[in-house]
């Protein structure tokens, strides 16, 4: 976006006017926890504990939702420790006692779930010029731009979870409060903290790829479709952002790009 010429005003590769645009992220910050009575006897050696990863499993299989798409869960199972309130026993020789021990289970999983590409959702550079008091004005003389510390225009997101994301977000926690207590688990209580893009931290769709250059940024070897000699290899290149850990499958497209780039060159085609 900011390799902008007179040909490309809104940035290279920006020719289909999707460039910036259908930012998507993972829901985060929600999820559910509880206590797990028992097991006090066992004790970890060596490595923690593995954590635990429960795939998709709504909108799948015959299984129909209010929303599209789906969740998985990423979680794991703790003793309390040290920190634990143990407010009753808080001197003396009753608390050191009490403290050489682990402490009871706890168990905890978080939602990581699909959020859908939306054209309005975007990000941009932002070039609006500001006051002194930070407020945004249309005469360039009476402000200034916001640029970072080397100069550059400053990221701006404008994007919002809409109606899906909202069911969805309902449900993941609802789905993994009932399967603790199903499972036993006791005192289950949910959290959401709220979402924005961005808070998953797994950023993509702003370049993204497709079969028709009208309508996407890339083509399907990362490459941008206004300057064929220029590919983009990170999580800008998706069109859907599924509900996994994206990093891996920007690693496999990496090398799939860098093997056809290869090709490309040694053929003198780029
Ligand atoms: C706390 C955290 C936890 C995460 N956990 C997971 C996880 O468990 N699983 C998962 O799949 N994903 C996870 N992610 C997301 C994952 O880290 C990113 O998706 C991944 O690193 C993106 O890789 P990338 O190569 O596209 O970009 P980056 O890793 O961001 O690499 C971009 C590089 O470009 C450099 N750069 C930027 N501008 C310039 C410039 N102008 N000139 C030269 N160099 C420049 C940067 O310094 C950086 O080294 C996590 C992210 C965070 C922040």
């Amino acid at each position: 976006m900011n390799s902008a010429t007179e040909i490309w005003p809104d940035g290279l590769g920006s020719s289909s006017s999707e460039l910036g645009h259908n930012v998507m992220d993972h829901h985060y910050n929600l999820g559910a926890r509880g206590k797990v009575e028992g097991f006090e006897d066992m004790y970890t050696y060596g490595r923690r504990p593995n954590g635990f990863y429960i795939p998709r499993f709504v909108n799948i299989n015959g299984d129909k939702r209010e929303y599209l798409r789906g969740f998985g869960y990423q979680g794991g199972a703790n003793r309390e420790g040290w920190s634990r309130d143990v407010a009753e026993l808080n001197i003396g020789a009753n608390l050191k006692e009490s403290l050489s021990e682990p402490g009871s289970w706890t168990i905890g999983a978080g939602g990581f779930g699909e959020i859908l590409p939306y054209h309005d959702n975007r990000i941009l550079l932002d070039k609006r010029y500001y006051d002194a008091e930070g407020n945004v004005v249309t005469d360039p003389s009476k402000g200034k731009q916001k640029t970072d510390k080397w100069g550059l225009p400053i990221l701006a997101t404008d994007a919002e979870l809409r109606e899906n994301e909202i069911k969805m977000r309902k449900d993941i926690v609802e789905e993994m409060k009932q399967m603790f207590e199903i499972a036993g688990v006791k005192d289950v209580k949910t959290w959401d903290n709220g979402h924005n893009i961005g808070h998953g931290i797994h950023e993509m769709g702003t370049a993204r790829m497709g079969r028709d250059s009208k309508t996407s940024v890339l083509n399907g070897h990362n490459q941008v479709w206004d300057a064929l000699n220029v590919f983009v290899t990170d999580g800008a290149c998706m069109t859907s952002s599924a509900c996994q850990n994206p990093s891996l499958t920007y690693m496999a497209l990496t090398a799939r790009a860098a093997a056809y780039a290869v090709n490309e060159l040694n053929k003198r085609n780029i």
